[in-house]
């Protein structure tokens, strides 16, 4: 069996993926059965053949993974056969596996061009890559399913009188504070449609702050939502599989800041406490856990995803939050950490996946 493990990306989640794709390049390289070839993507978009023993010291000693952009190792695609090197000979890969996080990663764009070359690939195809990153159209799909999302607005760069989204945002955050005053008023988070890690995320407590937090929502993508503010626990529920995907016990993130921002999540060692399993009674457990499954299957997702779901704290809601197709992925992130406290090594995983990507891959053909 030979993996190709992609890694690195042009999203702003650059560094998480490297971090991530660490964790799974140490795994998979001590796998006998298995050949691994690393591909690092570097923020520009090309796509660089990495030397595997040089990278996994870097794994070991630095707990990430370094891209080396030597042009003699530059890669191509050649759609309807697979990835080639610079002399134009083909890659062997049976599986490749996208650690991408973010746009160019978990959005369906490198999905579509890995099926165009007929490559078997982790996680969700293009469609479901594409919903899932696309917070607002999968919260339009779960509404349609009656399932709970938080209440919510969409601010279109469009509709900015075609001006420049810098030059603008007076304009565009007084007319959004009327629509948040005539619906769920404040506070509010203000996010960019398609992103993760809580990059371009504010948390705004009135009028004054919306242009500012509108202003960085739109530096990263064009569409913005703005939801209701919600005083919650942070629960969140592994899906694993593809048709008939199985659920994890949930777990609760705990954030030591105002919010599980990009800094509680990666720079900040004392940012959030991870509980798993959540402590719910166990009727509101297996809610949380219908609803995952359910928002997994409504986008067409497949192999993998992270539900974050909110439990209000005062009248004991469930809310949809959002869902991540491809989750951060280190040992020590939740998704592996609720797999594995649901009974399955990070080693056993790793492997379902891969046979998930086959699974699916045959079913396509
Ligand atoms: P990731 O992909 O890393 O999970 P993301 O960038 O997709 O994150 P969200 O999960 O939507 O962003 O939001 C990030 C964090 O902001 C949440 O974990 C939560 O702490 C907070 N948050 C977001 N929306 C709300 C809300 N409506 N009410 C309360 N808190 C919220
Ligand atoms: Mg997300
Ligand atoms: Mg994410
Ligand atoms: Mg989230």
């Amino acid at each position: 069996m030979k993996v190709v493990v992609l890694y690195g990306g042009q999203s702003q989640e650059h560094q998480v993926s490297c971090v991530s794709a660490a964790g799974v390049v140490q795994e998979l390289a001590g796998m006998a059965d298995l050949s691994l070839t690393l591909v690092g993507i570097t923020l520009e978009g090309r796509w660089f053949l990495q030397d595997q023993a040089e990278q996994l010291r870097r794994a070991r000693e630095e707990g990430t993974l370094g891209i080396t952009p030597d042009p003699r190792a530059l890669l191509g695609l050649r759609p309807g056969e697979g990835i080639v090197d610079a002399e134009g000979t083909l890659l062997a890969a049976d599986c490749v596996f996208p650690v991408l996080h973010g746009a160019y990663g978990e959005d369906g764009t490198v999905q579509g061009l890995l099926e165009m070359c007929h490559l078997p690939c982790v996680g969700s195809g293009v469609t479901g890559s594409a919903l899932g990153m696309d917070k607002i159209r999968a919260k339009q799909i779960w509404e349609q399913r009656g399932l709970p999302v938080v209440p919510y607005i969409t601010v279109n760069d469009r509709s900015l009188d075609g001006r420049s989204v810098g030059g603008c945002t007076a304009g565009a955050a007084r007319d959004a504070v009327e629509r948040i005053a005539g619906t769920f008023g404040f506070p509010v988070f203000v996010k960019p449609n398609a992103a993760g890690s809580s990059v371009g995320i504010t948390r705004v407590e009135a009028p004054e702050g919306l242009a500012a937090a509108l202003e960085r929502a739109f530096r990263v993508d064009g569409t913005v939502l703005i939801e209701q503010a919600l005083a919650v626990r942070e629960i969140e529920t592994a899906v694993l599989g593809n048709q008939d995907p199985r659920t994890f016990p949930p777990g609760e993130v705990i954030p030591s800041h105002q919010f599980y921002d990009y800094e509680a999540k990666y720079t900040d060692p004392e940012g959030a406490a991870l509980k798993i399993p959540a402590d719910l009674e166990p009727a509101l457990a297996q809610r949380i856990r219908d609803i995952s499954r359910e928002a997994f299957c409504a986008v067409d997702a497949a192999g993998l995803a992270r539900v974050d779901c909110f439990l209000q704290r005062e009248t004991g809601e469930v809310y949809l939050n959002e869902i991540n197709t491809l989750p951060g992925f280190t040992p020590i992130s939740m998704y592996p950490k609720m797999v594995q406290a649901g009974g399955v090594t990070y080693a056993e995983l790793l492997r379902e996946l891969i046979s998930l990507a086959l699974e699916r891959a045959r079913h396509r053909s």
